[in-house]
């Protein structure tokens, strides 16, 4: 019988470790935290989007971190394999908007204590409070791990520590430095579905407003480099929200290239209509409110916290009659309307992303067993390793298939 540990309780660890235990391997869980599954228990905001109803193609272009690494191990382990898995296992999931798929109940600690309820079954040994320090390796194989606590022998080890964002759930990164002790490359470490800082600081006078429906555009030298629509979010340091969340990687990937200043995120605020109809719209309201002052004439077409912003952005006076309103004016507040404009300072830190990009090198990896080219016993799942995707389900959906790639190749070998 194999004696496999398996560092770190996240979604890549729970998976490897029910896994390894189901198939008859000798399993010790070791999680630093004082329970498994801390940011699972945070995710979809409470609800856990567990993965999506997404062809695998779809997976792998939403994956802008390496995806196509994920070929391999998506052929071992798809998305309706996961979802036949956690059926079995009792827990009922339903498909919403854009494929993301849920809990049934809509609680992320459900996915959480059922996999609780699996390792007890497959008789896996976990150890919380308890933080590996060192994986021990002798003439190029996985020998055992050190602990702050013990040591352990064995013959396999899955390092599935996360990365760095949300340290509090306990991903601070000691993956890498685990394998960067054994011989692995570490790529740069960066943030990836992270708020964006904006220079502007009106932003900070309509913080918490929420817009939905709304064109959201990354530009950069006179061009758009990626559009979504949904929606965002003010905050008092800048923006943040599904669409912000999604274009923070364009906007990574412009910071870190040259000559691309200014970056700036232009918002369309009616994106379902054309800027004549817009503008027809808007003389509808003005003869609607013709004796008012223009900053009383918007509030059918805007929140109410925005138009002072709106009225300000184009060079306008609040208080002018709306009577007074040129169509020059008028065609200037359209334009705003449509191409709000805020200019890019930089992201917020990787902490406080959603997920972390880059890790441990994916080169060192075979995507079929996800074992370590260098190391013999040794194994890397989730999001410890250089793989990031979009929202949408897809970061667990990897963390959970390399894990269970992962434990099978140690349980059975060769596929
Ligand atoms: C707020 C938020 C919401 C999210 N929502 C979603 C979502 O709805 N859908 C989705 O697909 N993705 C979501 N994600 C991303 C997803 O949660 C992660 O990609 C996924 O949890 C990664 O799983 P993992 O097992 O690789 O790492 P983690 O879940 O981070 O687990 C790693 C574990 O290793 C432990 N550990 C670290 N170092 C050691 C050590 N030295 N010894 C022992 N244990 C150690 C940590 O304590 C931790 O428990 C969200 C992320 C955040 C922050």
């Amino acid at each position: 019988m194999k004696q496999i540990v398996i560092v770190g309780g996240g979604a890549a660890g729970l998976m490897a470790a029910a896994i390894a235990g189901r198939e008859g391997a000798r399993v010790i869980l070791i999680e630093k935290m004082n329970m498994v599954g801390k940011k699972m228990g945070i995710t979809g905001k409470g609800r856990c989007n567990i993965t999506n109803s997404a062809d695998m193609s779809e997976f792998i272009h939403n994956t802008p971190g390496n995806g196509k690494f994920l070929y391999g191990v998506y052929e071992r382990f798809s998305n309706t394999d996961l979802l036949n898995l956690l059926h079995s296992w009792g827990l009922k999931t339903k498909v919403e908007r854009g494929g993301r798929v849920f809990p049934e109940s809509d609680s992320a600690l459900e996915v959480r204590n059922t996999f609780i309820k699996v390792l007890k079954k497959y008789g896996v040994q976990v150890h919380t409070n308890e933080s590996v320090q060192k994986i021990v390796v002798q003439n190029d194989k996985v020998t055992g791990v050190v602990t702050d606590k013990e040591s352990y022998a064995c013959d396999a080890v899955i390092i599935a520590t996360g990365g760095k964002s949300y340290p509090l759930t306990g991903s601070t990164g000691d993956g890498y430095k685990l394998a960067a002790l054994l011989g692995h490359t570490i790529t740069d470490i960066r943030p990836s579905l992270v708020p964006i800082v904006i220079k502007e600081q009106w932003v900070k006078n309509i913080m918490g407003l929420s817009l939905r429906n709304v064109e959201v555009s990354i530009i950069s030298k006179g061009k758009t480099q990626s559009s979504m629509f949904g929606e965002m979010m003010f905050t008092h340091f800048g923006v943040t929200g599904p669409t912000i969340l999604s274009l923070s990687h364009t906007v990574g990937k412009l910071l870190r290239k040259k000559n691309t200043n200014p970056i700036t995120i232009s918002i369309n605020l009616k994106p379902a209509l054309t800027a004549e109809v817009l503008d027809k719209r808007l003389q509808k309201d003005f003869e609607l409110y013709s004796k008012k002052q223009l900053i009383n004439g918007m509030k059918d077409l805007l929140p109410q916290n925005l138009i002072p912003i709106v009225i300000g952005l184009a060079e306008l006076d609040s208080h002018k009659p709306i009577n007074q309103i040129t169509k020059e004016e008028r065609l200037r507040l359209c334009h705003v309307l449509q191409h709000m404009t805020l200019t890019v300072e930089g992201l917020r830190p990787v902490e406080e992303a959603i997920v972390t990009s880059g890790g441990i090198s994916l080169k060192e990896f075979n995507p079929k067993t996800m074992e370590s080219k260098l190391v013999q016993g040794l194994y890397g799942a989730g999001e410890v390793l250089d793989i990031d995707a979009f929202t949408g389900g897809y970061n667990l959906q990897a963390a959970f298939s390399t894990g269970y790639v992962a434990a099978m190749h140690i349980v059975h070998g060769d596929d």
